[in-house]
């Protein structure tokens, strides 16, 4: 599997001293619990010879891991990874982005915007981030999904929506094969005691959701966590 400039020995080192300079550039599988985490995961690193490396969270899914709800994936700055990519790849990863194959948007759509057959997108989708354009879209509108949950009070419809899902079951379906469990049950594990789960939703919260749709997830963490942030400034994250 192609990490960009990446070996495995440079992944392995960089997770094992959690350096954050590889945060988003790799993720790690660790064979025993089928988790994948970012490099800066808090979580005791796995024995080197359980883990493999994965160039994409749509990688690591499709290789059948969830991601880790301790160091949350779905947080990681951007794909560097992918900036040594083809333009062209870039450019169907930003589109993917703004939501191109979110509802009517085909694949075969996608291709003939870039100018190159599905068959030939597919193939570099494969060869850079390690799983097809559908599966990097997917795996995005959970993400969006999953920070939605987490940072603000929204109702689950109005999050299925706001992610990118066409319907409330099809969100369900999605979150459940990514997590292995609905998204009302991560929602109720950050609202435990000492979690840092928002009470009720705000005006601020609304907007932010509002924006999510389109933004990318780095941008958005930093919009709606913010004032999360504020309000329980001394309460630790939950795992
Ligand atoms: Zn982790």
């Amino acid at each position: 599997m192609s990490h960009g400039l990446l070996d495995r020995r440079t992944c392995d080192r960089a997770r094992i001293a959690r350096d954050a300079r590889f945060d988003g550039r790799f993720f790690t599988g660790v064979l025993t619990t089928r988790i994948y985490c970012r490099p800066t995961c808090p979580v005791k690193p796995a024995r080197s010879r359980n883990v493999v490396f994965f160039p994409t969270a749509a990688a690591a899914e499709r290789a059948g891991f969830r991601p880790c709800l301790r160091c949350r994936p779905e947080t990681a700055p951007g794909t560097p990874a992918w900036h040594g990519a083809a333009a062209s790849v870039s450019r169907a990863r930003r589109l993917i982005e703004r939501g191109f194959l979110d509802d009517a948007g085909t694949v075969d759509g996608l291709a003939d915007t870039l100018g190159m057959t599905a068959r030939h997108l597919r193939r570099l989708f494969l060869r850079h981030a390690g799983a097809s354009p559908t599966a990097v879209a997917t795996t995005r509108r959970v993400q969006r999904a999953k920070a939605l949950i987490d940072e603000t009070a929204m109702p689950m419809s109005a999050i299925a929506f706001a992610a990118g899902f066409t319907s409330i079951r099809r969100f369900n379906a999605a979150f459940r094969a990514v997590y292995r469990r609905p998204p009302s049950a991560v929602r109720r594990a950050r609202r435990r005691p000492g979690g840092r789960g928002p009470s009720r939703q705000s005006a601020a919260e609304t907007t932010a959701a509002r924006q999510i749709r389109r933004a990318p997830l780095s941008i958005l963490s930093a919009t709606i966590a913010a004032p999360a942030r504020k309000r329980h400034a001394s309460a630790k994250a939950a795992p």
